[in-house]
């Protein structure tokens, strides 16, 4: 899934060393199921600011920690708007109980 330009990006060590940081940090849980009181392990660490060609080199971007999250895979998926659930409009969701919320 990576793009062109970030493919040497995810190959570094500091990014190595970022992701280990972010998912040490965040206990190796999704932090956004955790936020709804859910327990479920870490898939990926997602860079809130996302990563562009412009921002790639920039280490307050793209290893700062205050910009990266530890995230399962479906909740990664939702961030970036991967899931599309029949009636769900962009920037919503469904949380554990079903109840459409707005994805952060
Ligand atoms: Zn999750
Ligand atoms: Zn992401």
């Amino acid at each position: 899934m990576a793009k062109d330009f970030s493919r040497a990006f995810y190959h570094s060590a500091e990014w190595a060393q970022a992701r280990d940081a972010a998912l040490t940090r965040d206990a190796h849980l999704c932090q956004h199921c955790l936020k709804r009181g859910d327990i479920t392990p870490a898939v990926m660490v997602h860079h809130i600011k996302e990563l562009s060609p412009s921002n790639v080199d920039d280490p307050d971007i793209a290893t700062n920690p205050d910009n990266l999250v530890s995230l399962c895979d479906r909740c990664h998926k939702q961030v970036h708007g991967w899931i599309r659930q029949g009636a769900t409009r962009q920037g919503f969701g469904f949380d554990s109980d079903g109840n459409l919320v707005p994805l952060d």
